[in-house]
């Protein structure tokens, strides 16, 4: 194909990629930067046009200021196991059924949308955890606008914590603090507030910009007073979107019912979807033949921030995926296999993540802002010292950015956040589980373990500098 374009012959071009040191066959897909610089020697320059971009470029061109109107937040919460994330969704949900509406909310369906008792309404991602918001987040989708992190007032800042805290931080979501168990004998709010300043983070008590507040969830105490705080922190963000035109947004989840075949929650996230359309998800398609809301009733509708369950896809597309109407059903046919063409060629291989060899190309061809990376190490004290030293590592085109750094293995969780954040992780004196080398490998994601500091540091000085030797 790119012989075609640059009316080359394909040994011309195979040629050129052995002589940049690329041994490839002839229908081998060429990643975007050695088509670069191959057509570069042939005297071409290289623009990409890509579907998802185009997708979000229409997006970002249509919109007038004017067409922008207020939409809902969209909220994910996240913390350490048992903290209570769980029980705080199952409160806000059986608690703030809307005034007037029959029914509560029945059915899981992966998002949920409340109304404050100010009336403000706000959606909730019903599947708690920093994973499951990262693994959406990997496949490219900007789901949430603002974190509530739960930590338990009985206990401390844990692993999961802190994981949390920078899953968010790595997304660039707004955070809360919902110090949670306040009920409970020994629980002590003051300190967690402090383990917080310890990590930088300044609850607004402590003078700091981050909104915290104490609540139950278990007795439901002081809810209010947080979805009052979510709702301050969405107007400050100023969140709109467009509800007049064709529907986007994000799949939450997907399954195959056994009576209604396949079923998808989609987040509108721009636009109003209508029943009847035609969507493209990922590499499904299908005219939307019904839709359902979090209580179970048909709607035929949905606008920005609503969460809805629809029927009608040819498939089940993954979470994180995007979702967009067509107006011509045969345009939305096309798109959907095209990229299940593409699925299939590359066997379904994530896209291609920075690796230390890497570097040196891509600052060749100056593209190159900002090295991603992420730390884990045995000791407390050997992990901090690693992440100052890499971080003294910056240099004027290159910024080293530590997404996390945690003690303890190298888990399935960090490899999602390097997934969604381009980054590598650097082991010292760990190891990856079995699970998470298993999900690098697949995902692409560079792992490099050490045992010596020094080590570390000059390898990825070399890497920085473009002179790291690639291994062959
Ligand atoms: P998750 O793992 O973060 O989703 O935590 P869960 O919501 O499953 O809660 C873990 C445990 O803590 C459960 O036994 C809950 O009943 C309990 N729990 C959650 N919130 C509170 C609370 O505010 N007070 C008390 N006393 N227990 C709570």
């Amino acid at each position: 194909e790119l012989a075609g374009l640059l009316d080359v012959s394909f040994a011309e071009i195979i040629g050129k990629c052995m002589g940049l040191g690329i041994m490839v066959s002839i229908n081998q897909r060429l990643d975007a930067e050695v088509i670069e610089l191959v057509a570069s020697e042939f005297g071409y320059d290289v623009e990409f046009i890509n579907l998802e971009q185009e997708a979000e470029e229409e997006e970002d061109d249509v919109d007038d200021e004017e067409d922008l109107l207020p939409r809902a937040p969209i909220v994910t919460i996240m913390g350490h196991v048992d903290h209570g994330k769980t029980s705080l969704l199952d409160y806000i949900r059986s608690a703030n059924v809307v005034a007037g509406e029959a029914g509560g909310i029945t059915q899981h369906i992966g998002a949920y949308q409340v109304k404050t008792s100010t009336g403000k309404k706000i959606t909730f991602l019903d599947t708690p955890g920093h994973e499951a918001f990262t693994a959406m987040r990997a496949r490219g989708a900007k789901v949430a606008d603002v974190a509530v992190i739960v930590v338990a007032a009985d206990d401390a800042i844990m692993p999961q914590t802190r994981e949390a805290i920078s899953h968010a931080q790595a997304a660039n979501l707004p955070m809360i603090f919902a110090i949670n168990k306040i009920d409970k004998e020994g629980a002590n709010p003051e300190k967690i507030k402090e383990q917080l300043a310890q990590m930088n983070i300044l609850v607004e008590d402590w003078g700091g910009k981050y909104q915290s507040q104490e609540i139950s969830a278990k007795k439901g105490l002081n809810i209010d007073l947080l979805l009052e705080k979510i709702g301050l922190e969405a107007e400050m963000l100023e969140l709109k979107a467009n509800p007049d035109r064709l529907a986007t947004g994000s799949v939450i989840e997907a399954s195959l019912d056994k009576g209604r075949g396949y079923q998808s929650t989609i987040l509108v996230q721009s636009g109003t979807l209508n029943q009847g359309e035609m969507a493209v998800c990922g590499q499904y398609y299908g005219k939307i033949k019904a839709m359902f809301n979090e209580r179970g009733q048909r709607v035929q509708t949905a606008g920005p921030s609503t969460p809805v369950q629809v029927l009608g896809l040819n498939g089940a597309p993954q979470a994180g995926e995007k979702f967009k109407i067509y107006e011509d059903e045969n345009d939305a046919k096309e798109v959907a296999n095209h990229r299940a063409q593409i699925m299939r060629e590359q066997g379904i291989r994530a896209r291609k993540h920075i690796t230390l060899d890497e570097i040196g190309r891509r600052l060749a061809l100056g593209n190159f802002k900002e090295l991603g990376i992420i730390i884990k190490g045995d000791f407390d004290g050997s992990v901090e010292a690693l992440s100052d030293s890499l971080q003294k590592l910056s240099t004027e085109e290159v910024a080293v950015n530590v997404v996390h750094k945690g003690v303890g293995q190298i888990t399935e969780s960090d490899v999602l956040l390097a997934t969604a954040s381009d980054a590598i992780i650097l082991g010292f004196q760990v190891r990856p589980s079995s699970q998470a080398a298993k999900l690098a490998e697949q995902e692409n994601i560079e792992i490099r373990t050490y045992s010596i500091i020094y080590d570390a540091i000059e390898e990825i000085k070399s890497a920085m500098e473009g002179l790291l030797e690639p291994k062959v």
